[in-house]
């Protein structure tokens, strides 16, 4: 009896080594080939940035920052444009385009909160218009997780963000 049932468990479990092996290999290269995609530039090029959002957006964002005293946060979805404009010199253009998932409130660790996709967005309601060093801790444990971009609001309309490749806080009036 467990002779004859010793080459199937066999078989099933090469099978399930072979599937195993495959779906880790799919999920190895679909990470490397998103972080491929959502590269922003080589390291050694020096370069220029904007962030973009429309209106309907940033007052979006504006009731978030307006509704509570307490401070929020979300993931965002941002998509980017790069401009070679010279040899070592790139412009590239970031647009926060959403929101993704819930806007969480208050008491909230930015060490603990889920990664994101993108990066996230949360807000000073005390209107302090830089990065906490909690902030830029928590940003550079989550880009080890693949995460690009950072952004706050700390008024109407106004926003701070720095990137993986460019922690210079560069600061954005949304008018349009
Ligand atoms: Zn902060």
């Amino acid at each position: 009896m467990k002779q004859d049932i010793k080459p199937i468990i066999f078989f099933l479990t090469t099978i399930c080594t072979i599937v195993s092996i495959m779906v880790g290999l799919g999920v190895i290269f679909g990470a490397i080939d998103y972080k491929f995609n959502s590269e922003v530039f080589m390291e050694t090029t020096s370069y220029n940035s904007n962030l973009y959002m429309n209106k309907e957006l940033a007052d979006e964002l504006n009731t978030y920052y307006a509704d509570s005293k307490r401070e929020f946060s979300a993931c965002i979805i941002i998509s980017q444009e790069k401009t070679q404009v010279s040899n070592d010199n790139l412009n590239i253009d970031y647009y926060l385009t959403g929101i993704e998932g819930q806007v969480k409130y208050s008491g909230f660790d930015h060490s603990t909160n889920e990664m994101c996709n993108y990066g996230t967005i949360h807000s000073h309601p005390k209107g302090t218009p830089y990065f906490s060093i909690a902030d830029i801790t928590a940003f550079k444990s989550r880009i080890k997780e693949g995460e690009t971009f950072a952004v706050i609001i700390h008024g109407e309309n106004e926003f701070t963000y720095i990137t993986r490749n460019d922690f210079e806080e560069k600061k954005v009036v949304i008018t349009n």
